[in-house]
């Protein structure tokens, strides 16, 4: 069943538990990770980036993709669509149009009032068509990209005057994968969950230790993000059964080839993050 984000993250705030949202790169990755939730009786949350979009071929497709799998393949559990950060009020617009459940807006880039301006109008359209918005502060780090943590009273700037749903503040983390041990700021996530008092994201979750994911979840973490791990994982695999089969050329069979990988992960990650077994 399609349901809003804020739906699966509010009963994962109260109770104390982080639900993973993997991204989507194709129809397969939708099926595999759809069908591993679905074992695990774990809420979903399938973002699509704007790039994977493209890729693709559009919004409405990753709407129908997701629609038509929970359709045919009898999936139960609670399952949220969510634009992964959305770069434009119009990006967020066509998202939603296209039936997505909650949209991230990534202003994180622009000076705190343009962040606080942009976001503002994502959210009045979004909680209009009942959706719920995912905003930034700071810089979350990533291939040349340096790390700003995230001003806490920017935070609650945001949160008042733009009437944000879940937050994803810069607490270290970096996209991609990490050279050395993450670095992340758990006091400065505790303080804003406790004046904020809204589901925190936080992106970057590949890599990251677990007694440091179970840590966050302490500091108000909901949601965390993973795309990296289960590319890695799923390549790693495509990899070793190309080498070994060098005669095959049907691509089910290649890329059915890392869906056990993908799917260990999804099954895994749930446990730990506590997600399992509340989809009942
Ligand atoms: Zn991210």
């Amino acid at each position: 069943m399609i349901v809003s984000m804020k739906e699966i993250l509010i009963k994962a705030k109260t109770e104390k538990y982080a639900v993973a949202a993997y991204n989507v790169n194709n129809l397969e990755w939708a099926k595999f990770i759809l069908e591993a939730c679905n074992d695990s009786k774990s809420p979903a949350i399938l973002e699509f980036s704007e790039g994977a979009i493209n890729y693709i071929g559009g919004y409405n497709v990753a709407v129908s993709i997701v629609k038509s799998l929970i359709k045919d393949l009898n999936i139960s559990i609670p399952v949220a669509i969510h634009l992964d950060h959305g770069q434009s009020f119009e990006s967020c617009k066509k998202a939603i149009e296209a039936g997505f459940t909650s949209v991230m807006i990534d202003a994180s880039s622009l000076p705190i009032e343009e962040n606080i301006k942009l976001t503002k109008q994502v959210t009045e359209y979004a909680h209009k068509n009942k959706v719920s918005v995912e905003a930034e502060i700071g810089t979350i780090g990533g291939k040349d990209i340096n790390i700003s943590y995230a001003n806490i009273n920017d935070c609650q700037k945001l949160l008042s005057e733009a009437n944000i749903d879940f937050l994803a503040p810069a607490l270290g983390t970096v996209h991609g994968l990490y050279h050395g041990k993450p670095h992340i700021e758990f006091s400065r996530a505790k303080e804003i969950s406790e004046k904020l008092n809204i589901p925190l994201v936080l992106h970057g979750g590949t890599g990251i230790p677990d007694e440091m994911l179970l840590e966050s979840i302490n500091c108000g973490i909901c949601k965390i993000n993973i795309n990296t791990e289960l590319q890695v994982k799923w390549s790693k695999e495509v990899r070793k059964y190309l080498k070994d089969n060098n005669d095959v050329y049907d691509p089910r069979k290649i890329i059915k080839s890392g869906e056990k990988a993908i799917k260990e992960a999804v099954i895994q990650k749930n446990k730990l993050l506590g997600s399992a077994g509340k989809a009942l």
